[in-house]
């Protein structure tokens, strides 16, 4: 069996910005990303760098325009066969848990909604499953008749987080799962998360604007920058050693747990916003707002190149492109 549980390759995810025209918004433009069986692999980047269309498209909620998902050895497609696959081993979780749950349904019935929908065991073998899910994620197994307005928004989550995982899963996509919480119960939603993800062996895609949160939670991190990645390696090293200015610029607004460190440490602060994906610019993408930009920067599109083991950067100055 391949380590690799998902591997996307060269992924467009292109709208028309209006019926009737031509001109298109390249949400996702060109992604390579793979994911192993039992890893995090976090994407950050502003809003408007294409992460949860990326993760959306990935689930099947969006179609790609072109390019390959490969999940567990299988090509997805649009058929029938590729829609139960995804949705049986791919399930996604979304930032607000409240829109997340019917308010009129208990949540013992919300929880088993995926295991009735596949004829998954019988009234009764589900309802026990219930109560396994709601024990797993923490809460009481005896509230499975409540509705979702007697708990807490991180109560909530921990339901949305039972359902996801009702069907036993391979891959969870965490659309910025903790984002609408309250700080205080953000690292016991993520702990969960960690947990789950040990005792269940799953893999996550953990898509998050907040790299603080991402530190201590993802194995490896892709920095998408207007649909493409800019730079990609293991947390620690991208952290320790970011190559990309991009990166280096979304780092240096991460507090740092050493406070000398943080006293001494300057703020990049980029100009001006994200341009737009239905116009970007030509050469490099962040070329319009890179501190370093020089006159190749935005004449031709890097690509990724190595710089570390297991790390790249796509920037001609930090990470040149070698010829042979
Ligand atoms: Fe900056 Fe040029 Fe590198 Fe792009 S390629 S990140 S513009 S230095």
């Amino acid at each position: 069996m391949s380590e690799n549980l998902l591997s996307i390759r060269d992924l467009k995810v292109h709208f028309p910005i209006r019926q009737g025209t031509s001109r298109l918004l390249k949400a996702v433009d060109g992604v390579d990303l793979e994911i192993q069986r039992g890893e995090s692999v976090a994407l950050v980047g502003e809003s408007g760098s294409g992460k949860s269309t990326l993760g959306a498209t990935i689930v099947g909620m969006q179609k790609p325009t072109t390019g390959q998902i490969i999940f567990d050895g299988n090509e997805l497609g649009n058929d029938k066969e590729s829609a139960a696959k995804r949705m049986r081993d791919i399930q996604i979780v979304f930032q607000d848990p409240v829109s997340a749950l019917n308010p009129r349904m208990d949540i013992g019935d919300s929880i088993a909604e995926p295991l009735a929908i596949h004829g998954v065991g019988s009234r009764v073998q589900r309802a026990q499953r219930v109560a396994e899910l709601l024990e797993l994620v923490g809460l009481n197994p005896q509230h499975a008749d409540r509705k979702p307005s007697m708990f807490s928004g991180g109560q909530r989550q921990r339901i949305v987080i039972a359902r996801a995982i009702a069907l036993q899963p391979k891959l969870l996509v965490l659309d910025e799962p903790v984002s609408a919480l309250d700080v205080s119960i953000r690292s016991q939603i993520l702990n969960l998360l960690l947990e789950l993800q040990q005792r269940l062996g799953l893999s996550y895609l953990f898509i998050s604007h907040d790299l603080s949160v991402v530190r201590h939670f993802a194995d490896r991190v892709a920095v998408l920058y207007l649909g493409r990645i800019a730079e990609t390696g293991r947390t620690a090293d991208v952290f320790s050693r970011p190559v990309h200015p991009y990166t280096e610029a979304l780092l240096s607004a991460v507090p740092l747990p050493d406070p000398k460190a943080q006293r001494t440490r300057q703020r990049i602060i980029l100009q001006g916003d994200l341009p737009s994906p239905a116009n970007p610019p030509a050469g490099c993408r962040f070329s319009t707002r890179c501190p370093i930009a020089e006159p190749i920067c935005r004449e031709t599109p890097p690509s990724l190149q190595p710089v570390r083991p297991m790390q790249q950067a796509a920037c001609h100055l930090r990470a040149p492109a070698v010829h042979i």
